[in-house]
């Protein structure tokens, strides 16, 4: 096990394309660290530098305390898991377990060991003589992961492995990967584009776009302390609901018009209330979770919404409005909801919300 250190890492392609500007973080020693990001955003291009893939254009990358930006990939004492399993189709999922292993000159008992070892973490026993064509999208991808387990590497690197199994087997396999790394406790880097898994997956998690760390933290301080409408909008679905309009004050209080003659008051807390005064007169973007506004009998606080799509999912419903013609989404339980076309009223915490600045996105 090691820890994995990245001082300003950066990858220039030869067209002069930035793949990655300047990523500056450190992995803990037996870590699950996610990167996560749109399509293009640059995470494969840092996973690629860990692994040794990719030449590293500037700064520095050590795992444990070794700096290893000219050591070749065999030798950085890491194993990778692709999207593709790239099993060898010739061979059982014994002989793909234990390939490595065999060409490391490993004495046959020794490699019947640990394979068995591998195998028997990841349930793989009764289908170690089957071939890979044999084998379901999800046994495959576990055939992979148990090639990467018997390499007993420090470093586990995983570049989006659950991409080409269907929803209910990437969940299968999500808790799979998270068992496994309770049992081995190694250093893992995940790089995945779903949310979702990153969220429930990462000890912390580091999101890019543009090639840029936008934000590294764990999962909640994401979540409910977005440093920009990126990270906001990014994390949670449905995604955080963001209404844009100019700040007033009226009767003491201090609200956002989002339509004519429609006010959301604004309570912001703490050190916020003087930053959101100074937008008086000036338009801020408020961000609000589905599950943050509510339906509600009208009264003074609340703003009226039409409910333009009704979509109940079992245990939840999201319901579409249109508000002071801004879209908003709530999360609601699936019980007596409206009507397409009925005029509903929201009431929201307001403690809850999240404010932007509406030229540089950065939260207040
Ligand atoms: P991600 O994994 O987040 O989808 P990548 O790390 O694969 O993104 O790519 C980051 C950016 O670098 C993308 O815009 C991609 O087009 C670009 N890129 C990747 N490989 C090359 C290359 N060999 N030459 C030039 N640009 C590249």
């Amino acid at each position: 096990m090691a820890k994995v250190s990245l001082q300003h890492l950066r990858k220039v392609y030869p067209n002069g394309y930035v793949g990655v500007a300047d990523a500056s973080f450190d992995i803990a020693d037996g870590e699950l660290l996610v990167l996560v990001g749109p399509s293009g955003c640059g995470k494969s291009t840092l996973l690629r530098m860990i692994a040794g893939l990719e030449t590293i254009s500037g700064g520095e990358l050590r795992i444990g305390e070794r700096l290893v930006n000219e050591v070749p990939p065999k030798d950085r004492d890491i194993a990778m898991v692709f999207q593709s399993y790239a099993l060898y189709p010739h061979m059982t999922v014994a002989e793909n377990l234990g390939f490595g292993l065999k060409l490391r000159g490993l004495d046959k008992a020794e490699i019947a060991r640990q394979v068995g070892e591998a195998a028997a973490m990841l349930e793989l026993q009764p289908l170690l003589d089957r071939k890979p064509a044999a084998l379901s999208g999800g046994q495959r991808q576990r055939v992979a992961l148990g090639r990467a387990l018997v390499r007993k590497a420090q470093v586990f690197l995983l570049d989006e492995p659950l991409s080409n199994l269907d929803a209910k087997l990437r969940m299968t396999m999500r808790v799979e990967i998270a068992r496994l790394h309770r049992q081995l406790g190694t250093t893992m880097v995940y790089v995945t584009h779903d949310q979702v898994e990153a969220m429930t997956l990462g000890h912390r998690i580091v999101v890019m776009k543009d090639g840029k760390i936008q934000q590294i933290d764990t999962p909640m301080a994401l979540y409910n302390q977005p440093v920009n409408l990126f990270v906001a909008t990014f994390l949670g679905s449905p995604k955080m609901n963001t209404l844009t309009g100019p700040v007033s004050e009226r009767d003491g209080d201090l609200h956002l018009r989002i339509g004519e003659g429609v006010d959301l008051r604004l309570r912001p807390q703490g050190e916020a209330l003087e930053k959101v005064r100074g937008y008086l007169g000036r338009e801020l973007i408020v961000g609000l979770r589905p599950e943050d506004m509510h339906l509600a009998e009208a009264g003074p606080h609340t703003v009226p919404a039409q409910v333009e799509v009704v979509e109940p999912v079992g245990n939840e419903a999201f319901l579409n409005l249109s508000c002071g013609g801004s879209d908003l989404v709530l999360r609601l339980p699936p019980f007596d909801l409206p009507k397409v076309g009925d005029t509903v009223h929201l009431s929201y915490a307001a403690e809850r919300m999240h404010f932007f600045d509406r030229e540089s996105e950065l939260r207040l």
